[in-house]
């Protein structure tokens, strides 16, 4: 019999956008993606994208960031809805 060792896994959660003004690629999860806010804290991003005790697909619908702005470009605009 092997004695088979066991790891544990590791899950990464990004939340990707494209800015509406310059199309750079903007992870909602990075406030270096953001002009430095944390819209995690602010919104609640994460438990937005994988929330408790409902149907992802329903929740997704109403999945709402208000008010991010752009590093690159300085633009802000609203994330609503989210594709997975
Ligand atoms: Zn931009």
């Amino acid at each position: 019999m092997t004695d088979k060792k066991s790891v544990r896994a590791s899950m990464h959660i990004d939340v990707w956008v494209e800015c509406p003004n310059c199309e750079s690629d903007i992870n909602l999860r990075d406030e270096a993606d953001t002009n430095g806010h944390n819209h995690d804290e602010e919104c609640g991003v994460l438990m937005q994208a994988c929330p408790n005790g409902e149907h992802w697909s329903e929740a997704h619908q109403n999945f709402s960031v208000k008010g991010v702005v752009c590093t690159q470009c300085k633009h802000e605009f609203n994330v609503e809805g989210l594709d997975w």
